[in-house]
């Protein structure tokens, strides 16, 4: 119920339309009480011999009444029929136009959420299973809201037949409320028994979903190990046990309906069996024991809509309880209560004894200190699984530190403004990733005010122009998911490109070029040399010959920074650094041989 409450706030943007369809769903209910009664006229005052009141005589007139007054009730019933026909299309366009409303500004509040979530909540969850919580259960809170009129009409409709009908035979309306108590009952012990079999059957039909996400993300690794067949066999075992659980919430559904249905039948046909014992004592009318039936079957219609519609919100319950859930979820990289700037910002980037550790492991950085200068490059070399991305990751506050603090021009990155703080910062990952849309517009991402020649100076810099505008489309390239249809040193130098229009005075290279053939790392190496121009850089290097630019070297190992220095003092001592250096040479002499061994030959 709690969840209904905070959804009724949706509406508040809306209230106009709300009063608006309120005042037809009002209109529309008493319109339909009124149906029954040109039936009632018709019966009590021209098919038999009953005085009619004096009313309606001296509207219709003496002469020929009966016959007019057959011509007014058939009138009567077309007029209010029509007019409830119109409502009913008014009502109609007015409703899907605040379902939709409702339902687009609610996924937009989970898309936007999951959006600020840090990435360490990202890590953790599936995408598959957020896309079917913003785009599938998120609009269970308009359907949810969309239930209210037809509760409040149901309800309304309820309590003016019960009037009606108890100003006209209260002991027939007594007898038709006996079955209340059983679908009252019935109503509270589905929801509480199908509650948690329905959050697991939304559950399994996320993970369903999910592998759909995860095995379209992976199509190129599925194809290598040709492997469709498992990844289709995966989604049809997902998919069946999602089928499974939601037959067996059907299953009960029915159930469900069918206890509503003959408890709703029996207290029909006890009211029909009362009443016709009532005609035939002759204590009752045919015209009021017609019209008494026919406002008790019209007890049962809302009857059943407020069972069913009880029985429907649990559903929608367990959809938001995925959905609140989410939006309640704090991001944990939080933005400060008052934000600092650092304006200009030079690029001036330390850290202070910081520890970190991601959720689950310990010490993946271990009392962390430097200090970099503006302007300065950065090299941070170590072996695989050393701490280098961690470490350059709590710049941007992509994770934040446990312990010590993490300075960009003198000020904790955790009292910056994030927006702020990534302005000021350009990253250029391992993997060249890429929208589905053009080549320009890839671009333009990283400064979205930028005009189409600072693109393609961007463009030129990155050593990407010339590649562009030999393709058919030039700019207007269309890419595919994740910039496929190009190749990695192709993706890589848009990425670049990307990074020289943002021009942020730190940039952040993590290995560029470690999945790029040498010819064209060459290339890219050389834009990056001019992208690093008076830029504070982190670089991140696999290979010790591409950081030849480097200023200052980090060595990390297990978490630590464990020596420091440039590249002609870490040689001459013994460390890690050394004998990395050592261990890379050798390498390469190796290499030279084998090509030298094959060129012979
Ligand atoms: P490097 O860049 O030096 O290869 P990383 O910084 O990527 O190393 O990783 C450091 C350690 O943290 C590794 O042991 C790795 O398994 C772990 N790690 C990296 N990313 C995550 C993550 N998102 N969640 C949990 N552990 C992680």
């Amino acid at each position: 119920m709690n969840y209904l409450w905070r959804s009724l706030s949706l509406l508040r943007p809306y209230w106009r339309s709300v009063v608006f369809m309120m005042s037809l769903v009002v209109l529309d209910s008493v319109l339909s009480l009124l149906t029954p009664w040109p039936f009632k006229f018709l019966i009590d005052y021209s098919l038999t011999d009953a005085p009619p009141p004096a009313w309606l005589t001296a509207w219709l007139g003496e002469e020929n009444f009966r016959w007019r007054l057959l011509y007014a009730c058939a009138a009567t019933e077309v007029a209010i029929i029509f007019l409830y026909q119109i409502i009913g299309v008014v009502e109609s366009y007015v409703t899907s136009r605040l379902e939709l409303s409702i339902d687009r500004d609610f996924r937009s509040r989970l898309f936007g959420h999951a959006m600020d979530m840090s990435l360490a909540y990202h890590d953790h969850r599936r995408s598959g299973m957020l896309i079917y919580i913003i785009n599938t259960q998120g609009g269970a809170v308009a359907d949810l809201l969309m239930t209210l009129p037809s509760m409040i009409q149901s309800t309304i409709m309820l309590i003016g037949m019960l009037v009606v009908l108890c100003t006209m035979h209260w002991s027939l309306a007594a007898i038709s409320l006996v079955v209340v108590p059983t679908l009252f009952f019935a109503s509270k012990w589905y929801a509480t028994r199908m509650r948690n079999r329905i959050r697991k059957t939304k559950e399994l039909e996320g993970d369903a979903l999910s592998v759909i996400h995860e095995a379209m993300s992976m199509m190129r690794v599925i194809v290598a190990f040709c492997r469709q067949k498992l990844e289709h066999r995966r989604y049809i075992d997902a998919a069946q046990k999602s089928m499974d659980a939601r037959i067996g919430v059907t299953v009960r559904q029915t159930l469900f309906s069918l206890v509503i249905h003959m408890s709703t039948g029996i207290g029909r046909a006890l009211a029909w069996t009362a009443g016709g014992l009532l005609a035939l004592a002759g204590k009752l009318s045919v015209g009021d024991l017609t019209i008494v039936l026919s406002y008790i079957d019209k007890v049962y219609d809302p009857l059943e809509t407020i069972a069913y519609t009880y029985s429907g919100w649990q559903d929608q319950f367990a959809s938001l309880r995925a959905s609140y859930g989410l939006l309640d979820t704090k991001p944990d990289i939080a933005e400060p209560a008052q934000p600092r700037q650092v304006e200009p910002c030079h690029g001036k980037v330390e850290f202070r004894g910081v520890d970190f550790a991601y959720e689950g492991r310990i010490g993946t950085l271990k009392d962390v200190s430097f200090t970099a200068q503006p302007g300065q490059v950065t090299a941070i070399v170590g072996p695989t699984g050393a701490g280098k991305t961690t470490l350059i990751s709590l710049i941007p506050r992509f994770y934040d530190a446990a312990q010590g603090e993490v300075l960009v021009d003198g000020v904790n990155v955790k009292d910056l403004g994030l927006d702020d703080l990534r302005r000021h910062i350009s990253v250029v990952l391992q993997e060249p990733l890429l929208f589905s849309m053009s080549i320009r517009d890839n671009i333009r991402y990283g400064r979205l005010d930028a005009t189409d020649a600072e693109i393609e100076e961007a463009a030129r810099q990155a050593n990407a122009h010339d590649f562009i505008i030999r393709l058919p489309q030039g700019y207007d390239t269309q890419l595919g998911e994740r910039g496929s249809r190009l190749s990695g040193g192709e993706r890589q130098r848009i990425c670049v490109a990307r990074a020289f229009l943002k021009d942020s005075p730190i940039l952040i290279l993590d290995e560029p070029t470690s999945s790029i053939d040498s010819k064209t790392e060459s290339v890219i190496l050389d834009s990056l040399d001019r992208l690093m121009e008076g830029r504070t850089t982190f670089m991140i290097a696999h290979r010790l010959s591409t950081i030849r630019r480097a200023d200052w070297i980090l060595v990390v190992d297990q978490g630590r920074v464990v020596e420091q220095g440039r590249h002609d003092d870490l040689l001459a001592g013994d460390g890690l650094y050394r004998q990395l250096h050592d261990l890379q040479h050798k390498l390469a002499e190796r290499k030279a041989a084998a090509r030298k061994i094959w060129s012979d030959a």
